[in-house]
């Protein structure tokens, strides 16, 4: 991978969003691998498919790549509310790949992986239906929430201009996929305990510690009465996961 991009392409566009857009198209063909599996190359897919850029011809996996020029933090724009969550339910939405490259250098800065089973819908926020002024009146969007990812799953490619080496990035895309083996209804509930779990910042805590924050969960869940029953049975799942250990009776250790 080069971070270096190819600002030759921009020659002809005047729409400094149109530069944009063909410059990160084109290193992202020419320097994008798949995560998934061992394809050195990802092949876009035709102009128009809607929410996906790129598809790896092995293994299949669908990716779609956002960019822009300041860091991605927080909430990220994304489509349809209900299309989104659709996806999210039926497993079909695809990896989201977000790149932030420098304007000034034309070089990336950052590129981060979220895997396709890695959403919990609570990362997913419903915005406000547009205006009744507006052409798509009622449309609503949504915001991705990034900092309700877990840590785990969100991978970088790029860190500060540092290419991260494929091998290690594809070992934590690996190591997620039992997560992937989890009804996408209950994963939710799988991967908002693990971000509480990492939120923690320690290396081992207890039920106690994880019953503290159960009003977190609660405000993402608020159909779910017995939260603590469900943060005690997350937490075996995420034993069986291999994102936990069991050190004894209530207390865990992050693998
Ligand atoms: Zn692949």
């Amino acid at each position: 991978m080069n971070i270096a991009m190819p600002t030759n392409l921009a020659v002809g566009y005047k729409s400094p969003s149109q530069r944009a857009r063909v410059v990160t198209e084109g290193w992202a063909t020419e320097e994008l691998y798949c995560p998934a599996c061992s394809q050195d190359r990802l092949t876009p897919t035709p102009p128009n498919t809607r929410a996906v850029d790129f598809e790896c011809r092995r293994c299949l996996q669908l990716y779609q790549l956002k960019g822009k020029s300041s860091a991605f933090t927080g909430k990220v724009i994304d489509g349809a509310y209900k299309t989104m969550m659709a996806a999210l339910m039926s497993d079909t939405a695809p990896n989201l790949l977000l790149l932030h490259y420098s304007v000034t250098a034309w070089t990336v800065a950052n590129l981060l992986l979220v895997p396709a089973f890695a959403f919990p819908p609570s990362a997913i926020e419903r915005r406000k239906p547009l205006a009744e002024t507006a052409r798509r009146a009622g449309w609503v969007g949504c915001f991705i929430v990034l900092p309700r990812i877990p840590p785990e799953a969100r991978i970088n490619l790029v860190l500060d201009g540092q290419i991260m080496p494929p091998s290690s990035v594809r070992a934590q895309y690996q190591r997620l996929l039992p997560l992937k083996q989890i009804a996408a209804q209950e994963r939710g509930w799988t991967l908002d305990v693990l971000n509480v779990a990492r939120s923690l910042n320690r290396l081992e805590f207890t039920n106690e510690d994880m019953y503290a924050h159960s009003e977190v969960l609660e405000r993402l869940h608020p159909e779910n009465r017995h939260v603590t029953d469900k943060i005690r049975q997350q937490l075996q799942v995420l034993r069986d996961t291999g994102f936990l250990t069991h050190v004894g009776r209530g207390r865990w250790s992050l693998a």
